[in-house]
């Protein structure tokens, strides 16, 4: 996470607007590369105690391709293209994907899109665009023959594949293949890590051998239609995930849980604003947890842990700024790394609650 992102009470337009810890896939643009990366990382010094979780597998001495081999393969996926097949069992938390960019293009550009992809392409080792030109790619203009306008077909593809990089715009073709699931069906997350210039893929939740590995292309507290459309739109594809593919009367129950926690994403946002108090705002984390646990869907659990954090120092309750601190570390540990920074914020707030930034700004009360 970059220490460029300001810190935001919890359940401020970030929280109630999607993850921000997930940069969302960009849509097909012309001038402008990406959509607004929603930010609410809470930051705070490194200092005190450190707490560690016993998931440690940055093996980054074995070669990239071997280290890929031994976690997933790339298959062909009926009705799907190509996707991405766990080759062992897979344990919650662990790191399958580490990549950096073969490039990266700011968010705003003042030249055509298409001589921009281009010409950052001619810079990429020879060896390395097959990987890039083997994406597939969709909304590409009707007038453009691809045999003949290669420029038209990497903007293509750089449109469809590319996600939020720090301040730019970046593609990575092994994270590319991952293809996408809702709610409770996809199994790992991306993040991009600013101080390594990287982007990490982490298992979400323990993924079985022969699984398909699946991350999520958008905000997924939304009911099927509207998941559908947007994809649609922007993708291609009619999603047919394992909760788009529920019976209406199943996936009537997966909507109502997912705008449920959408509404208790923004009444916990009005906490900020002094509408509710910080036992009536603890309250709302915990009924989001327990309908995202009826969900299966356990994304942004980190943050929403670590806003509850928040609320407790702001008032004044050390212990429940240590457990929820200490909840945060956990999922943060899942989400995006044992070693990012928000997991190393959570473990000094374990060490000092009162180092919060928020500390005593509200009311004393145990929450
Ligand atoms: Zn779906």
């Amino acid at each position: 996470m970059s220490s460029s992102r300001k810190r935001k009470a919890p359940g401020t337009v970030a929280n109630k607007a999607g993850p921000s810890h997930i940069p969302h896939r960009t849509k097909p643009q012309t001038t402008s590369w990406t959509r607004t990366v929603f930010i609410a990382i809470i930051l705070v010094t490194i200092t005190g105690t450190l707490y560690y979780y016993p998931i440690s597998n940055d093996d980054k001495e074995t070669p990239v391709e071997e280290r890929d081999a031994s976690i997933f393969s790339v298959q062909d996926i009926p009705g799907k293209g190509k996707g991405v097949i766990a080759a062992r069992d897979i344990q919650q938390g662990e790191l399958i994907i580490y990549e950096k960019p073969l490039f990266i293009v700011p968010p705003k550009i003042s030249v055509s899109p298409s001589s921009l992809i281009h010409s950052n392409l001619q810079r990429v080792d020879p060896r390395d665009r097959p990987a890039f030109f083997n994406l597939s790619y969709v909304n590409l203009p009707p007038e453009v023959d691809p045999e003949e306008d290669e420029a038209e077909v990497a903007l293509a593809i750089f449109q469809t594949n590319a996600v939020a990089a720090g301040g730019g715009v970046g593609i990575f073709p092994r994270m590319a293949r991952l293809n996408h699931g809702c709610s409770s069906a996809f199994n790992v997350v991306y993040t991009w890590r600013e101080r390594e210039g990287a982007l990490v893929v982490h298992a979400l939740k323990g993924v079985k051998k022969g699984q398909e590995l699946l991350t999520t292309y958008s905000t997924m507290r939304q009911p099927r239609a509207i998941r559908r459309a947007y994809l649609r739109e922007h993708y291609g594809f009619e999603c047919q995930c394992q909760v788009c593919s529920l019976s209406d009367a199943e996936s009537k129950a997966s909507d109502a849980r997912l705008v449920a926690i959408s509404d208790l994403y923004s009444r916990f946002g009005t906490w900020s604003e002094g509408s509710i108090n910080g036992k009536q705002a603890i309250d709302i984390v915990k009924q989001i947890w327990t309908l995202g646990e009826e969900e299966g869907y356990f994304s942004e659990r980190g943050q929403l842990a670590a806003d509850a954090a928040w609320v407790a120092a702001a008032h004044w309750d050390a212990g429940a700024t240590r457990e929820w601190a200490e909840v945060g570390l956990e999922w943060y540990s899942y989400e995006l790394g044992s070693d990012s920074e928000p997991a190393e914020s959570m473990r000094a707030l374990m060490g000092d609650p009162e180092r919060h930034h928020a500390w005593g700004s509200r009311e004393r009360m145990y929450v």
